[in-house]
């Protein structure tokens, strides 16, 4: 099957640069989220239950039914799956 529009597809660049910008435990690519925000601005971003310096998602928690070991931090380009902070 042949994509006719080129737009629709990702570059080689786009997808490398994703891949180098996601972090494990996140719901979904890094740069995939509204233009600029980050985790940092995600309400699925939560303090680590029990190592209160690190962050973790809770949208993977809830898709992988437990919790990533690695640190998200709060600088991380969002994903997809990002919602704003409620103030
Ligand atoms: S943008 Fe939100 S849902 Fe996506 S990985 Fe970051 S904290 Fe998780």
């Amino acid at each position: 099957m042949s994509i006719d529009n080129p737009k629709m597809v990702p570059s080689h660049d786009a997808l490398a640069r994703q891949l180098a910008l996601t972090v494990p435990g996140m719901a979904h690519f890094a740069t995939t989220g509204p233009k600029g925000t980050t985790c940092g601005e995600c309400e699925f971003l939560q303090p680590a239950l029990n190592k209160k310096t690190e962050n973790r998602c809770q949208r993977y928690f809830w898709m992988m039914r437990e919790w990533s070991r690695t640190h998200l931090p709060a600088s991380t380009p969002s994903c997809k799956h990002f919602s704003e902070k409620q103030t």
